[in-house]
């Protein structure tokens, strides 16, 4: 089937079940969305769940690809994916929303180029006083930004046909403001309409816990949420949420804490959840207005000595395979999933 006629047959129920959307049982473990369309979640392996290869934080009313040469871009992003590739990454998941800088364009071309499974997002960004969102936020309802969420699933970003492979929000620490509660909640719904997981930048735990209650409260599972940033909110933290169900994400991982990252994961594994914990680099990116993009952080350090300071823990390769390899391809499998 081309991509015009499988955008015709999208939006009824019965088209999305072929695809395995709403059961998730086509294939055994399901499926993930890439930049280049749905592969078998077997076919993920090895995979940095958070990371960055563009970024502009010049807020959601100047934000534009105008603002960048998207050729040097690409150049500078490149030589780090295949850094990446060549360490065993077969999966990285592009966390850049929209209003931010995300460029599904640009991420497609560099999954070609360096034969990575890039994952994009649909979704809104409310952290930093929520200066990246766009002024619809203010009078839409939680289910009317939904729509806008569900119809880039269905239909693709702008008309690229590039489909989102997860949901990304973002809120600060704290009790949430409306705006941001509004977010949580057209994610939750989002979530129950396309089974997208919902992976949420989140100021510290407090807030966590509020993003799980809403989303709850309107009918999605915690286990369809990812708390991004979830490293330094405390092992009890991280033990509550994921005893709900919820997806802990060590995510900063950098050569000067892969050791007490390594630590904060292990106490998960001690706890009994190491199969609900996520690590990446949170690392890149190309900073937009600065020269040729700023300083760029490798992606590497979460396949290099976060493995081994693990390994130094007492982690067995099954132990890292399953970090590295199955948590991600469950947590971004697309599948509903229901309180
Ligand atoms: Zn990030």
């Amino acid at each position: 089937m081309n991509r015009r006629d499988f955008n015709k047959t999208l939006g009824s129920a019965a088209a999305l079940a072929t695809f395995g959307i709403f059961t998730g049982s086509q294939q055994k473990g399901g499926f993930i969305m890439t930049v280049n369309g749905e592969i078998p979640s077997v076919q993920m392996g090895t995979t940095l769940s958070h990371e960055h290869v563009l970024v502009d934080f010049v807020g959601a009313d100047k934000v534009s690809p105008d603002r960048y040469n998207i050729d040097e871009a690409y150049q500078k992003v490149l030589p780090y994916l295949e850094e990446v590739k060549k360490l065993g990454c077969k999966t990285f998941v592009e966390c850049t929303p929209n209003y931010l800088g995300r460029n599904v364009t640009l991420l497609r071309r560099l999954a070609e180029a360096s034969n990575l499974q890039i994952l994009t997002n649909t979704g809104y960004y409310g952290a930093r006083k929520g200066v990246f969102l766009p002024k619809h936020v203010t009078h839409e309802t939680p289910k009317q930004l939904a729509r806008r969420w569900i119809t880039e699933f269905e239909l693709g970003v702008d008309d690229t046909g590039i489909r989102p492979g997860f949901i990304k929000i973002g809120v600060d620490g704290g009790r949430l403001p409306t705006y941001n509660r509004k977010i949580a909640e057209a994610a939750a719904h989002t979530h129950l309409a396309t089974g997208l997981t919902i992976a949420a930048h989140t100021g510290d735990a407090q807030a966590a816990f509020e993003e799980l209650d809403i989303i709850q409260k309107a009918g999605a599972a915690p286990n369809a949420f990812i708390w991004v940033h979830a490293q330094n909110q405390g092992a009890e933290n991280h033990v509550r949420a994921a005893k709900m169900g919820a997806w802990v994400e060590i995510d900063g991982v950098s050569l000067q804490n892969y050791e007490d990252y390594a630590t904060q994961v292990d106490t998960l594994k001690k706890a009994g959840y190491l199969h609900k914990v996520l690590v990446s680099c949170d690392a890149g990116w190309y900073h937009v207005g600065e020269p040729q993009g700023g300083n760029y952080r490798s992606h590497a350090t979460t396949l290099q000595e976060l493995p081994t300071a693990l390994q130094q823990l007492g982690f067995s390769e099954k132990d890292i395979d399953q970090l590295l390899v199955r948590n991600p391809a469950e947590a971004f499998s697309i599948r509903i999933r229901k309180v």
